[in-house]
């Protein structure tokens, strides 16, 4: 069965199908893509809310869905679930990254502990399966790089010198929350496809 992926995040669309190769589709490219209120307490839930509000449209297919974003711990853990529009609801990466930096700069902290994690939902006629995956690492006060997407270039992973935004994106796929959510979710794909 075809799976399609529920999301219109470009970054994410152009890592989920390097990840699965041309064995995934956007549902955008189906239907016309519609407002999905993200109203849930987890990634966990944001990822069941997205999958099923797409398979409720497309159930001959299987969806998958990812719900994911950066926590810093030093500071609560924002923004968490609200990674999307920590800046405001029309916020664009740039201006989420900026306030993540400027949060930092505020307490005069160069350097701290976040993480990344990805929850992934899988709808089908089986019914819904979640995995999660995680990054752990630093946020640094500035951007450096321009590759990957989102808070990626203040973001240096545990064991690299350089910010998700300088290093190679082999590397963030072979390391990254999203890829490991995914290897999780695979077990169960090759099982209900
Ligand atoms: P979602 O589409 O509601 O799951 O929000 C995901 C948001 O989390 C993105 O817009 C980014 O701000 C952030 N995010 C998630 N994964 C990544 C990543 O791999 N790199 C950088 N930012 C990410």
């Amino acid at each position: 069965m075809q799976i399609v992926l529920a999301s219109s995040n470009r970054g994410k669309i152009k890592e989920i199908k390097k990840y699965f190769g041309n064995d995934v589709i956007a549902f955008s490219d189906l239907i016309t893509p519609f407002e999905i209120e993200e109203n849930g307490k987890s990634f966990k839930e944001n990822a069941i809310i997205k999958a099923k509000a797409i398979y409720e449209k497309l159930p001959e297919f299987i969806i998958i869905a990812d719900d994911s974003g950066i926590s810093v711990p030093i500071l609560g853990n924002i923004p968490g679930i609200y990674s999307a529009r920590f800046a405001g609801s029309d916020a664009s990466d740039k201006d989420n990254l900026n306030k993540l930096i400027n949060e930092l700069k505020k307490r005069n902290i160069s350097k701290t502990p976040a993480f990344y994690t990805s929850a992934i939902a899988i709808a089908s006629p089986y019914g819904i399966y979640t995995t999660h995956g995680f990054m752990y690492g630093e946020v640094i006060d500035e951007a450096r790089g321009n590759r990957g997407f989102g808070y990626d270039p203040m973001f240096i992973p545990k064991g690299y010198d350089k910010t998700l935004g300088e290093l190679d994106e082999e590397v963030k796929k072979s390391i990254s929350h999203r890829t490991r959510a995914l290897n999780l979710a695979k077990y169960i794909l090759d099982v209900i496809k």
